[in-house]
């Protein structure tokens, strides 16, 4: 299943440092940025994401093998859909995240999201409002943290959203190719990447911070 191929990730319950180290699972495993021992595995993303990437294998694997190039393939179309909906989901279970780790009350918390329901709003208002950096600047920050360059994926992020928009406003589909969907698919792997990279630079850097100095 690909979700267990590209999203197991588990995070520390002391310092919430994300990454791939299987020995998480494993009670008194030391984490390697805090030096505590796991109380055992918890995983980073939580079902429904893991779904969602099941879902988008389900679709794939769907796919007549012969079709005309210009035919609209309804499992091209849920590749689309799905793919950008997991943008989405990854970014709110980040802010979420980033909520806890800031203190915030579950009113607060509750308000912040009701006040930027739309995920222009979550991206342009709220995103900066609590990190102090754009997403441009996170890209940045993201690849810095983890040595690889997210403006492609960025690109990705953009026109899929873009022929999403207009499927969902005016059923437009013929955009939704298969190298559309492609495309789309072979980003999914670098785009939990990218937001295991944002939660470690933003929500474990606030752990960090709380430290007292040695
Ligand atoms: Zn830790």
């Amino acid at each position: 299943m690909w979700s267990l191929r590209i999203a197991p990730y588990l995070i520390c319950q002391t310092c919430s440092y994300v990454d791939l180290d299987r020995g998480r699972m494993s009670r008194g495993h030391v984490c390697q940025q805090c030096r505590h021992e796991s109380a055992g595995g918890v995983l980073y993303f939580h079902a429904n994401i893991m779904v969602l990437v099941d879902l988008l294998e389900e679709s794939y694997l769907s796919r007549p093998r012969n079709h005309p190039r210009e035919m609209v393939v309804p499992a091209n179309v849920a590749i689309l859909l799905f793919f950008c909906t997991l943008k989405e989901a990854l970014f709110e279970h980040f802010l979420r995240q980033l909520f806890t780790s800031l203190s915030l009350s579950r009113s607060l918390q509750k308000k912040l999201l009701s006040d930027n329901r739309l995920f222009h709003q979550k991206l342009k208002s709220l995103f900066p409002a609590l990190i102090e950096n754009d997403w441009s600047t996170a890209l940045v920050n993201a690849s810095a943290l983890c040595g690889q360059d997210f403006s492609m994926l960025d690109s990705v992020l953009t026109s899929s959203a873009q022929v999403r928009n207009k499927f969902l406003h005016n059923a437009s589909a013929w955009e939704i190719s298969a190298e559309l969907a492609d495309t789309c698919v072979d980003s999914i792997a670098n785009l939990f990447v990218l937001f295991v990279a944002l939660h470690n630079h933003y929500v474990h850097r606030e752990w960090a911070r709380a430290q007292p100095m040695v």
